[in-house]
């Protein structure tokens, strides 16, 4: 499974629609101070369900929504789109005979989220199913951020073990039996 693209419109500073292609197994962003190379790091994750406004670096979840500057009027709604080539069959279960897979989210001033997987409305949910045990997912080990090394060295066991079980694959089997429990 690769990351092809990413297609953001009215998220943080990228008010116009814009798509930004990955097209090799290695690409850099690079741009001066300000350009918003975070910002697309925290649309990868946004779209993969982040909850926490303060990992996204705001205050509050609409803060990732472009919010005007002296020449632009704020606008209304974010909305960011990943699509990952599944050719490897990357992402299993019911995906892995997509060789194409998307996901979207979009948030509205009102707070309001909606999902999409491959076009169809989806639950938070469903999105995050799909990359368990991947490294993929809002928190996982696939985006390494300044600090996060320090974070590991320093973290406690049991944290430590989360990390461990996520690269392992476990973590997809013991978040379905908590499941199954709480039935
Ligand atoms: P550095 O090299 O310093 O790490 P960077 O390229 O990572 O910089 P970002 O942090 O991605 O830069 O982008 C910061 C820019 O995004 C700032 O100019 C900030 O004003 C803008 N920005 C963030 N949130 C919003 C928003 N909701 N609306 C408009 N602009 C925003
Ligand atoms: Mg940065």
């Amino acid at each position: 499974m690769r990351l092809k693209s990413i297609k953001l419109a009215g998220f943080k500073s990228f008010v116009d629609p814009t798509t930004v292609n990955f097209p090799s197994n290695m690409c850099a962003v690079v741009g001066p101070n300000g350009c918003g190379k975070s910002n697309v790091i925290d649309a990868v994750r946004w779209v993969m369900g982040e909850s926490s406004a303060k990992n996204l670096r705001g205050e509050s979840m609409t803060d990732v929504i472009f919010n005007g500057s002296v020449n632009r009027q704020p606008v209304g709604q974010a909305s960011i789109e990943l699509v990952f080539d599944n050719h490897d069959g990357g992402v299993g279960g019911e995906y892995a005979s997509y060789a194409e897979i998307s996901i979207r989210r979009s948030v509205s001033r009102e707070g309001q989220s909606e999902y999409f997987l491959n076009g169809t409305k989806c639950r938070r949910r469903d999105i995050t199913d799909i990359f368990l045990g991947t490294g993929l997912g809002p928190r996982s080990y696939a985006i390494i951020e300044q600090g996060m090394i320090s974070r590991l060295i320093e973290s406690k066991p049991e944290e430590l073990r989360i990390f461990i079980e996520e690269a392992a694959g476990i973590s997809k089997y013991k978040e379905r039996r908590k499941e199954t429990e709480s039935r």
